[in-house]
């Protein structure tokens, strides 16, 4: 999660897992009136949500928020990545899910907070609806798991190689913008370079010259585009890479890649 404030306004973008008093703690770093911007529809993004009333995020993945946001599949996400966290918790714990309109949120839309402007800008591959956050005057976009370290794009809700590819192309135009960085995951920076890293790592996927590592993760088979070290890094110091399945590296569905 992050918190930026203007001078007028305060914006928390994403929510976490919904897990204690999010809203209570936001209060004792800010008096700004606070509006939310849900980068995706992802549990670790949404699922606090419940406790805001102004809450913005791309309709394109209402129903994956609806989904991610029941308590239960919180739970079953942290009996795999999180277990003794789980079990120190009871059920008020949980923040209930947001049961209220998601107010619209795309790309190229706008929010002043009293100069701050955050602009938000699409990078659709991890999930369908998922935006970017660009800082305009800090120069620093906030990428979230849209591109960086391991771009999971091995789920049911996320696009094909092919179609990344030409998104990540996309955003290159808006490179001269901004020369910061920020995840949400992992040590949440990333060289500006991580955008190119994921291009090249789409490049070798469809011409099949990708490492192609086979790896078991959150109940599925996927693959990594470049092999890794234990700690994750790249074997050959670059920082992008992405996990993808190879009946969905092609935007045509005839043509899926053997493995
Ligand atoms: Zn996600």
């Amino acid at each position: 999660m992050y918190l930026v404030e203007g001078a007028d306004k305060a914006a928390l973008i994403d929510t976490g897992y919904g897990i204690g008093d999010l809203k209570g703690y936001v209060e004792t770093l800010t008096e700004k009136p606070l509006i939310v911007l849900i980068t995706h529809g992802h549990l670790d993004h949404v699922a606090g949500a419940g406790q805001f009333e102004q809450v913005y995020m791309n309709h394109a993945d209402i129903t994956l928020a609806k989904e991610h946001s029941m308590v239960e599949m919180r739970k079953a996400a942290m009996r795999n990545s999180a277990p003794q966290l789980l079990a120190g918790l009871t059920e008020k714990d949980f923040i209930p899910p947001f049961t209220g309109e998601f107010l619209p949120l795309q790309d190229g839309q706008t929010f002043d907070l009293g100069g701050v402007t955050l602009k938000l800008l699409a990078l659709r591959g991890h999930t369908n609806g998922i935006l970017t956050v660009l800082n305009v005057q800090d120069r620093t976009i906030m990428l979230g798991d849209a591109c960086g370290v391991g771009v999971l794009l091995c789920l049911p809700e996320s696009t094909n190689i092919e179609d990344y590819r030409a998104n990540l192309i996309n955003m290159q135009h808006n490179e001269p913008l901004y020369d910061q960085v920020l995840r949400e995951h992992g040590k949440f920076e990333s060289p500006c370079s991580v955008l190119e890293d994921c291009i090249e790592a789409c490049d070798h996927i469809l011409a099949g010259t990708d490492d192609a590592v086979r790896t078991e993760m959150m109940g599925l088979v996927a693959y990594r585009a470049f092999a890794v070290d234990e700690d994750g890094k790249r074997l050959d110091g670059k920082e992008g890479n992405l996990l993808y399945k190879p009946e969905k590296v092609y935007a045509s569905n005839h043509s899926s890649k053997s493995k």
